[in-house]
């Protein structure tokens, strides 16, 4: 059997199991990475526009930074930590962009109700000062939700439930589609009353399952989330720098000055400076065959074929399903979850107080099916607007510019173009949409300086319910003998989408399977 690991995809998922691999094992076992298209990072994408053209060498002009995916990271919890402490390890906290929980556009959240920018209340006191309409109604709410019965978890053991019907449950109606359905559609895109609840919010399942209420927990400083594992990982990462990690947890989010595309560019840079990885950009694996238990799994790329002891697939789940679907010995539910498509549209504009507010942008309620609707200016399938160069200030040293992103469609894309499948939307009508949305909303009529629309398509997982219950069913199968220590998965279709969530999994594996000798 050769010494040979092969991790499928570039993305983060991809490259930091690479990474950490390149860190634990011997340096007589060889790691391959294979990414299909010609850039690494996935999702991850940033680009300066602006460089050229009439703005061209105008004293001070760098252009314009825009993020095509993620934007900013959270640098709490276990996936912040493992997160920072690579960003550490690649020494790239130099080119670190930092919001303080503090600063206004951390504090300042905003939904769109009624047809206005409702300020959420960032803190108790502020809740009974000012109450915007969206916050009608929520207290006493909250107040019942302290004394509603729990659900009875000891007969239903698993308990999952989309996210809306637990909502509604607990906080009613108004709550569940304008607050909730808000929050999912800034993460996931995605329908509250699709989602698993277990596997998207876990902080509210664990505070009733825990405390018989979600108020309750909160009041008693909530459930920890962190498996043993993960504390001693924060614990350790955090003992080697202790004035970086403590600066750090007074953070809202993180960037980067060059964008969050800094973070896989470096990864890609670090890996190929190691003897033992290799790096096959354009080279789309096409077809991975187990073989028997003891033999080496064969990969097949478009440009030929090699022989692993072991493979890590960091692809999207129906990707890998694919891959697997024509030889082996199926894995269950690699299929199951759909992917929602997103249209991101980045506007710049060169007056820097277009937009009066100061805040991290604002999120629209669910709107399918209601009644009466939340909002009758927005154009349909408005996911939200991110107000960029408030939420991360610092990627224009001038500071000249408004930015502002659109996102639309989602899970409400045939609402937003009228059912025209993504490969057939036309990306000026897209802008145009996204121009109609920043005027209904925010009263912007100028046009943007420069302007960038990406039609993302299945680029967000949606976690149904009961995806615990598939994944622990998956789990069982990557036990069988076929694919134990043979074939590992990991990547945003399982156990989190945000980006330090996907570090932090790719970590996760390589350790547990150095632990395990699975990996010799
Ligand atoms: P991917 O990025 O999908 O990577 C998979 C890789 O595999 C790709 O490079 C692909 O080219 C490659 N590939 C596919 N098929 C093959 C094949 N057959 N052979 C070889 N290679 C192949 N997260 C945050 O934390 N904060 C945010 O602000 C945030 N905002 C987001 C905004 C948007 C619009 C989107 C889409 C996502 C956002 N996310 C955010 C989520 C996060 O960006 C993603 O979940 C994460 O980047 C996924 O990384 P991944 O490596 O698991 O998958």
């Amino acid at each position: 059997v050769s010494h040979q690991i092969a991790v499928l995809g570039g993305g983060i998922s991809g490259l930091s199991a690479a990474y950490y691999l390149s860190q634990n094992v011997p340096a007589t076992t060889k790691i391959v990475l294979f990414e299909g298209s010609k850039r690494v990072g996935g999702w991850i994408e940033s680009k300066r526009v602006g460089t050229c053209g009439p703005e061209k060498g105008k004293p001070g002009n760098e252009g314009v930074l825009f993020e095509l995916g993620p934007r900013s990271l959270r640098p709490k919890g276990a996936g912040g930590v493992v997160a920072l402490d690579l960003i550490r390890n690649l020494s790239l906290t130099d080119s670190l962009l930092t919001v303080p929980a503090t600063a206004p556009s951390a504090r300042n959240r905003y939904i769109y109700y009624h047809d206005k920018i409702n300020v959420l209340p960032s803190s108790g006191p502020s809740l009974l000062l000012s109450r915007p309409p969206i916050m009608r109604g929520v207290i006493s709410s909250a107040i019942s939700e302290a004394f509603r019965k729990p659900k009875d978890y000891a007969t239903d053991p698993d308990g999952d439930e989309s996210v809306y019907a637990f909502a509604e449950r607990r906080f009613g109606a108004h709550v569940a589609r304008n607050l909730v359905g808000s929050l999912v559609h800034g993460i996931y895109a995605g329908d509250a009353r699709e989602l698993s609840l277990r596997s998207t919010l876990r902080a509210l399942y664990d505070n009733e399952r825990v405390y018989g209420s979600v108020v309750r927990g909160v009041v008693k400083g909530g459930v920890e989330i962190e498996t043993f594992r993960e504390k001693g990982v924060m614990w350790r990462s955090r003992r080697e720098d202790t004035d970086f990690f403590s600066a750090m947890e007074n953070m809202s989010v993180i960037g980067f000055r060059e964008g969050m595309e800094a973070l896989p560019r470096r990864l890609r840079e670090v890996l190929e400076t190691i003897e033992n990885v290799e790096v096959r950009m354009e080279e789309e694996v096409t077809f991975v065959k187990m073989g028997q238990e003891g033999e080496d799994i064969k990969v097949e790329t478009e440009k030929g074929a090699i022989h692993a002891s072991h493979v890590i697939s960091a692809l999207p789940a129906p990707t890998l399903h694919k891959l697997l679907s024509a030889s082996n010995q199926p894995l269950p539910h690699l299929n199951h979850n759909p992917y929602v498509d997103v249209a991101v549209v980045n506007l710049a504009y060169d007056n820097p107080k277009l937009v009066p507010y100061d805040g991290f942008g604002f999120l629209t309620p669910l709107t399918t099916d209601d009644h009466p609707p939340a909002n009758k200016t927005t154009p349909p399938g408005t996911l939200g607007v991110v107000f960029d160069s408030n939420a991360m200030p610092g990627q224009e040293p001038t500071g000249q510019y408004t930015k502002l992103t659109v996102m639309l469609g989602g899970h409400q894309w045939d609402e937003a173009f009228d059912g025209t499948p993504i490969g057939a939307v036309v990306p000026d009508e897209v802008l145009w949409r996204a121009m109609d949305v920043v005027k209904a909303t925010l009263g912007v009529e100028s046009p943007p300086l420069y302007a960038l629309t990406n039609l993302h398509a299945n680029c967000i997982p949606q976690y149904r319910v009961g995806h615990h219950t598939r994944l622990r069913e998956l789990h069982a199968a990557l036990q069988s003998p076929v694919y134990k220590h043979r074939l590992s998965v990991v990547g945003n279709s399982y156990l989190g989408v945000s980006v330090p969530d996907c570090i932090k999994n790719a970590r996760a594996l390589v350790e547990e399977l150095v632990a395990a000798g699975g990996l010799s």
